[in-house]
């Protein structure tokens, strides 16, 4: 696989008010002093994009947005494009969080759509995936990614910068964790799936996802063909953040 920087992202959710966008400014002041050789970025509410992107012009973190609308404008109340979202200094989107597939009912083919307007916007995709416990727990885990992935991954993709993040669901806020070779299992299933469908397949990098924090990062990071994290709770303080960056280096 040809060696690409592991990405850490930091998923804020709906957290954060004006007071927030000091962490991370924390974030990056504190990789200018000691750079950590991992591709790092935060996506904070998309209402703080705007403000977080002015903020970290110049420094080595960038901004990612969380979800977009797959129209670039129209009678959409309520929604913003990925047009927007670039336009407000975003560089990466996350699309198919499971929190998005749950509470707002996003199927396969609504992430897709998104995914290809987050490529028309010039915007990187970050796509998750991921089983629920009971899926794990019979013995579907593979299948329900690789379903997920059939679906929710337009051929558009093929030759462009794009990432994908295995959350499974159980394990998102819980504490819960995979074991390495249940994470392992999953990440080389997916890897098998974006080198049979995509010319750049083995060079996309694949996050794990789900209750990352200072003291598991660094053997989930370094388990094959993990080549990031994606994480939440741990991402809205600096001083959380920043090992778990760390130990991506
Ligand atoms: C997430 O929501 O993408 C996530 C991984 O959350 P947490 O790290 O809090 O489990």
């Amino acid at each position: 696989m040809a060696t690409v920087r592991k990405l850490v992202a930091g998923n804020w959710k709906m957290n954060g008010l004006s007071d927030q966008i000091v962490e991370a400014v924390k974030v990056a002041e504190s990789l200018a002093q000691t750079p950590a050789g991992v591709r790092v970025a935060i996506c904070p509410p998309n209402i703080l994009v705007h403000r977080i992107a002015e903020r970290l012009a110049r420094t080595v973190v960038e901004v990612g947005a969380q979800d977009l609308h797959c129209e670039a404008a129209g009678a959409f109340t309520g929604d913003t494009s990925g047009e927007m979202l670039r336009d407000a200094g975003a560089r990466l989107v996350i699309i198919g969080h499971s929190e998005r597939r749950s509470h707002h009912r996003e199927d396969d083919a609504a992430v897709s759509a998104k995914v290809g307007a987050a490529l028309r916007a010039g915007l990187e995709p970050i796509v998750c995936v991921g089983e629920s416990l009971e899926e794990r727990r019979s013995g579907q885990a593979l299948q329900v990614v690789e379903s997920q992935l059939a679906g929710s991954l337009p051929d558009s993709l093929d030759g462009r910068s794009f990432v994908i993040a295995y959350e499974p669901v159980w394990a998102i806020g819980t504490g819960l964790t995979p074991t390495l070779a249940e994470i392992e299992e999953v990440h080389r299933a997916i890897r098998r799936v974006l080198v049979a469908r995509f010319s750049n397949g083995a060079a996309r990098p694949i996050l794990y996802g789900g209750s990352v924090k200072a003291s598991n990062a660094a053997e989930i990071l370094n388990a094959a063909e993990v080549g990031g994290a994606l994480v939440g709770g741990a991402s809205l303080k600096a001083t959380d953040f920043l090992p778990i960056v760390r130990a991506g280096g």
